[in-house]
């Protein structure tokens, strides 16, 4: 069963995460694995990024790239993915299959307005779709909508997955009427 948690920046996705994985791992006999979704390859090198919550609480999480071997996800009772609309449609597809209680958390649409691939599949394959909502940065109202800002000025277009950069890259959630407002 995949449950896909879906949100603008700000909407407490990894905070979410850290909670649901704290009362999983309180519980005997769970088998939990806690992945990282990433575009790029060589992202990191050894394959484990490591995460500090708020209470110092440490999570590993494997990194889980377009070139991972998905047999790593078999044999356990719960997965948490963060970052999930990084996630290829063939993951999707793989993690649809498996017996486990697969949590994904992560955006749905990039600053250029167009669903991350990721996250169409998981709009396909997700048994249970949850919202987490967020303010706009500017009017307050529900954020529907990302901007990316380069070195804190809106840009409209670009690459949807930025490899290294010199540059100051930062996001922000805006309500429908702000993002439109913008593209005039
Ligand atoms: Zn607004």
């Amino acid at each position: 069963m995949i449950e896909f948690y879906f949100g603008c920046m700000g909407s407490s996705k990894s905070k979410q995460l850290i909670e649901s994985y704290r009362i999983q791992s309180k519980l005997k006999d769970i088998k939990i694995l806690t992945c990282l979704a990433h575009f790029d390859e060589s992202y990191p090198i050894d394959g484990c990024i490591k995460t500090r919550a708020h209470d110092d609480v440490i999570i590993q999480k494997f990194v889980l790239t377009p070139q991972s071997n998905l047999d790593n996800l078999i044999g356990y009772d719960v997965i948490f993915i963060d970052e999930a609309h990084f996630l290829t449609p063939d993951c999707v597809r793989f993690l649809a299959s498996l017996d486990s209680d697969i949590r994904c958390f992560g955006l749905l649409t990039a600053f250029n307005n167009e669903i991350f691939a990721g996250s169409q599949a998981l709009l396909f394959y997700a048994d249970k779709l949850i919202r987490l909502e967020s303010k706009c940065e500017y009017c307050n109202r529900q954020a529907t909508h990302n901007i990316r800002l380069v070195n804190g000025e809106r840009v409209f277009s670009g690459e949807q997955f930025i490899l290294k950069t010199t540059e100051t890259i930062t996001y922000k959630a805006v309500c429908r009427d702000c993002f439109e407002k913008g593209l005039k």
